[in-house]
């Protein structure tokens, strides 16, 4: 097998590189992303892998298909930015559904800590022999109300946290599992009655903007939001308004919804033309880092491992693991020959 790698960093090189060992494929890193300008040099190999947001559109598909390419592999869980429905038929596309649920969790709870305690601040003040303490007062989390929206593989890990850290959980998920020790209410409950909230459900149409307006007149004053899900859970117009109104204590953000274009990125030397980054980027009380959550070496060498193993099996078995699958919406089992039911 032949593959291309897209939006590809050293990082992915290292632990593709050390994984492939074991599966002998030919890799090809490129370290631009996958767009309708680019995927002509998909041409003569087999598959693709890609990240999340290289967005896979249906022109970027059909062209996929007509270059020969038969499978789609995302090096990630989430599998919004791809046109999945147009892909049925055309190309098999595959994830990695669970990688390191401890990375995402235990991040976004370093999210909490710093934002909470400030570390950040103390750290910078400290470099600069400046000891004073002043302004960087936090609160306990023991005893506090965490809101948990969306209780899978993230979310039970960071529940797990929590819970150490002696915090009240409340949860909600559309799909509420009933093996979990954890408190479920409704949405309204959860924004009333959280100090914090935490995102861990998938973006989905029903899920987009989540947190918006009116969600954010739910909640009680000086909440702090955190985000290590995806961007498009928030409308980051009305969570800037929420900070200017000091409605919203903080904010943790991994994730943002027009991040494509920065993230993973140095623009150190170059101006940020995104109004809502530059703003939100301005706000003490608001943290963000650029989509790092996955990144420890445990999730890399997963990725990576499974990735290899998902192409492993389309090219061996007569079901694929782990396909996103548009027409039977089911992760796992789909039959190779599109033409027998998945
Ligand atoms: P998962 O599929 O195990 O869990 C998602 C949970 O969300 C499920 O329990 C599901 O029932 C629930 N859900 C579905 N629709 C919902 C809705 N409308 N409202 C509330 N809950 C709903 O996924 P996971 O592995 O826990 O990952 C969660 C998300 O984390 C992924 O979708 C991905 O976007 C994100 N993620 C981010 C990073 C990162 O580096 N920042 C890394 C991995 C995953």
């Amino acid at each position: 097998m032949k593959i291309v790698f897209y939006d590809s960093k050293q990082y992915d090189i290292d632990s593709f590189e050390k994984e492939n060992r074991d599966f002998n494929y030919k890799l090809k890193f490129l370290d631009f992303k996958l767009t309708i300008e680019t995927v002509e040099l998909a041409k003569g190999y087999d598959a693709v892998c890609v990240f999340v947001n290289d967005i896979i559109t249906e022109p970027i598909i059909t062209r996929l298909h007509e270059l020969g390419i038969k499978i789609i592999a995302l090096r990630c869980a989430g599998y919004n930015n791809i046109d999945f429905k147009s892909a049925f038929n055309k190309v098999h596309v595959v994830r990695v559904p669970s990688y390191s649920p401890y990375a995402v969790a235990e991040h976004a709870m370093a999210l909490i800590m710093t934002l909470n305690r400030k570390t950040h601040k103390a750290y910078n003040r400290t470099k600069e022999s400046n000891f004073n303490i002043g302004g960087l007062m936090g609160f306990d989390l023991y005893k506090k109300n965490i809101g948990v929206i969306g209780t899978g593989k993230i979310g039970q890990k960071f529940i797990d946290i929590a819970n150490g850290f002696g915090m009240n959980v409340l949860a909600y998920d559309k799909f509420p599992n009933t093996n979990l020790k954890v408190t479920y209410c409704d949405l309204d409950t959860l924004y009333r009655e959280s100090d914090i909230i935490s995102l861990h459900c998938p973006l989905l149409k029903e899920t987009e903007h989540i947190i918006n307006r009116d969600s954010i007149k739910k909640m009680k004053d000086g909440v702090m939001i955190i985000n290590t899900s995806r961007g498009g859970l928030i409308d980051a117009k009305d969570l800037i308004n929420g900070l200017k109104s000091r409605k919203i204590g903080s904010a943790g953000l991994d994730v943002y919804e027009e991040e494509a274009e920065y993230f993973f990125e140095d623009f150190s030397n170059d101006m940020i033309s995104d109004d809502k980054l530059a703003r939100l980027i301005s706000f003490p009380n608001v943290l963000i880092t650029s989509h790092q959550a996955f990144l420890t070496n445990e999730a890399l060498k997963n990725i990576a491992n499974t990735t290899l193993n998902n192409i492993k099996n389309f090219k061996d078995k007569e079901y694929i693991d782990n396909e996103v699958c548009y027409q039977c919406k089911q992760f796992g089992k789909c039959s190779k020959d599109e033409k027998k039911p998945c």
